[in-house]
């Protein structure tokens, strides 16, 4: 669904930089039109802009509205390039299921996998959000590292647990690119009720060395170490539909909770236990309802504010209800 405001906004943000393009909307719209479709200019303007606000190369931003509206008007994209490639798409477009695509990602994350009929499995993302990939083994494709940037040709989608996801197969050809691509992460707003504060939350101890937290004073990759005190919280937010896994630094901590690190430490040393500092979180903050924001990684939601809803006037709601898209209501 296209966010007019958002549009509007940009508009006004980037005005020569989407009039610079003029030449591209035009070529465009002939390649579109040639295959039956009529786009209007506006439109394409419209999406042109969108994508501009996000910082996307030009030429990255020319293959996604073609593809975009391609897709939309059922034209296999293929037409428009020639090869046998599937054309370059922004992470965003990815919104249905059996798409192929090309995309040009950096590695944000590589997550274990235990199956042998996965190579490797992770997250990557684009100026315009992530999504998690899977190289199956059967595709016998390369490697790819954290941090680094690669192009990946005819990827396809597919959903798993109600989740978009990429697949890397046999068809699939990695390359890494030298370009450094920034990733941008979807941010969120949540209403709901603090249900659960999990394992690993209140006064913990972290490595030095890699900053993990410790499990009994053992870290999983330098054993045992002389662990520093960090208090945070992982909850889950319950928003009457479903569950949000939450993460909490220390500074969002301290200020939800009311207790620092300092005093956490201190309460820990006279009971002797360092159980009673979740104990006491659980006591403050079970069961109340809080507006959450956060930017989605992964299946967490690092936690960039959070208000209980007692301290939220009347208008707040209001605009927080009118900026939830419609469907979600
Ligand atoms: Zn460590």
């Amino acid at each position: 669904m296209v966010d007019f405001q958002k549009l509007l906004n940009n508009k006004k943000q980037n005005p020569r930089n989407v009039k610079e393009m003029d030449p591209e909307i035009q070529e465009i719209k002939t390649k579109l039109s040639e295959e039956g479709l009529n786009i209007t200019e506006a439109d394409l303007k419209a999406r042109f802009t969108l994508l501009s606000g996000f910082g996307v190369p030009k030429n990255e931003i020319v293959r996604s509205v073609l593809n975009y509206f391609a897709t939309q008007g059922g034209i296999d994209t293929k037409k428009f390039y020639g090869g046998g490639d599937n054309a370059e798409v922004t992470v965003d477009t990815l919104t249905d299921e059996n798409m192929w695509g090309t995309v040009r990602v950096k590695v944000v994350q590589l997550w274990n996998s235990e199956h042998e009929s996965i190579n490797q499995v992770g997250l990557v993302g684009d100026a315009t959000g992530t999504v998690k990939f899977t190289s199956w083994a059967s595709a016998g494709a390369m490697n790819m590292e954290e941090g680094k940037s690669y192009l990946i040709k005819n990827v396809v989608t597919s959903k798993f647990n109600e989740r978009m996801q990429i697949g890397i197969n046999k068809k699939s050809v990695i390359s890494p690119v030298d370009d450094e691509i920034e990733v941008g992460y979807a941010t969120m707003t949540i209403v709901g009720a603090l249900v659960n504060i999990q394992n690993g939350s209140g006064l913990i101890k972290r490595c030095p060395e890699c900053n993990r937290s410790l499990r009994n004073g053992v870290c999983s990759e330098h054993g045992k170490v002389q662990g520093t005190y960090d208090i945070r919280i992982k909850g889950s937010l319950d928003d009457g539909t479903e569950s949000h896994s939450i993460l909490l630094n220390t500074e969002l901590t301290e200020q939800v909770t009311g207790i620092n690190q300092e005093a956490a430490i201190a309460m820990a040393v006279e009971a002797m236990d360092q159980s009673v500092v979740v104990d006491e979180f659980e006591n403050r903050l079970l069961c109340r309802f809080f507006v959450v924001e956060g930017t989605k990684m992964d299946q967490t939601i690092l936690v960039s504010s959070m208000t209980p809803l007692g301290e939220i006037g009347q208008e707040d709601i209001k605009s927080l209800k009118a900026a939830i898209p419609a469907e979600v209501v």
